[in-house]
């Protein structure tokens, strides 16, 4: 366990294997013991008319009616609306994420610009496509017959990448992203190992190719900051820039192998943990709010970066210790395990606030 003086960013990431492939030595080539792939349904194709099956592998973002796996950037209920089987866009209120994180994975978006057009340049059916919360976009904008700088144009790695050539649909029709994403990696000081990656196929046209990101192109449009430490899963976000812009058909499979989900709660719901739970005379589990959705848990004189796996369940990435508050009765419990056994948790009732 680490001790409370250790860098909170440091632990904030624990960073997984890098992801270079390379042959598995522990086989031999062609060997018959060798297991075998997991099959996958692969779904079908979206038409026009018809959005398509996700792969049976996926997490479905979005399935013509279902809002729940969206929330506002703050973890409230998001104001984007459902209709006509498509989320679209209210201009004016605000971002839309996942309330589910992921790191590595492969997205599927389709979207749609709004007609009739309005606007022109950054100003038609401009929204946005963000990986690790809101930190890198991936822009969507109608870029048929409409100029805009290069590097802002639809699919481009907004601010650094354009497209390697404009595959766009006239407004009004559904338009495929396939993009592969692959997270930043970081030390567990902070210090960043590895740039992002992308990969964007905009139509079944390969429009980004496993392209290196210099940096973040959140924040000053102009001139963003620099990479800075952040948690390996977080939400996948969508722009509002005051246009109407839909989606439909919304699919994302996470690449990395893990043992729970991860989500990003509100902080509203992870303030209310918040307060001192005491273990005996001379200990006390403390539960704080960390930014990005995670909490921290101080137990024994160490502190523990803890992720949500569901509203009320929280693991530790770096250590088998987990942590179920139910706050359905009188009392506010707190049932922290160490350990595979959790039904040996310790239920620790909190005394403050
Ligand atoms: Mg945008």
């Amino acid at each position: 366990m680490k001790s409370p003086s250790a860098s909170v960013l440091g632990l904030l990431l624990a960073t997984s294997a890098f992801l270079h492939a390379a042959p598995d030595s522990n086989w031999l080539a062609h060997d018959r013991e060798r297991p075998l792939p997991p099959v996958v349904n692969p779904g079908t194709a979206s038409t026009q008319d018809q959005p398509g099956k996700p792969p049976s592998d996926s997490v479905v973002l979005f399935d013509g009616k279902d809002l729940t796996p969206w929330v506002a950037m703050d973890g409230s209920p998001t104001k984007w609306i459902v209709k006509d089987g498509a989320l679209e866009c209210v201009p004016g209120s605000g971002y839309v994420r996942t309330l589910q994180s992921f790191g590595d994975c492969q997205l599927h978006v389709e979207w749609a610009a709004p007609t009739p057009v309005h606007g022109d340049s950054q100003g038609r059916g401009n929204s946005g496509v963000f990986f690790g919360f809101n930190r890198y976009e991936i822009q969507v904008l109608d870029s048929y017959e409409n100029k805009t700088y290069a590097d802002g144009s639809a699919a481009s790695y907004y601010g650094e990448y354009p497209p390697m050539v404009n595959a766009c649909l006239p407004p009004g029709q559904w338009q495929t992203y396939d993009i592969i994403w692959t997270n930043p990696r970081f030390d567990a000081e902070g210090k960043l190992l590895a740039k992002a990656r992308i990969t964007v196929i905009h139509n079944g046209v390969l429009v980004q190719n496993n392209i290196e990101v210099e940096r973040p192109n959140t924040g000053h449009w102009f001139n963003p900051p620099p990479y800075q430490v952040h948690p390996e899963r977080l939400p996948i976000a969508f722009q509002d820039h005051g246009n109407p812009v839909r989606f439909r058909n919304l699919w994302v499979r996470e690449l990395g192998s893990y043992r729970h989900k991860e989500f990003m709660l509100p902080n509203a719901l992870l303030d209310t943990y918040v307060g001192d739970y005491p273990r005996d005379a001379h200990d006390t589990v403390k539960v704080r709010r960390l930014p990005d959705g995670l909490l921290s848990l101080t137990l024994a004189g160490g502190e523990l970066i803890m992720h949500a796996a569901s509203p009320t369940h929280f693991y530790a990435e770096t250590t088998d210790v987990q942590c179920e508050f139910d706050f359905t009765g009188p009392k506010k419990i707190a049932a922290v395990s160490v350990g595979e056994d959790q039904s040996r948790a310790m239920k620790l009732e909190r005394v403050t606030p």
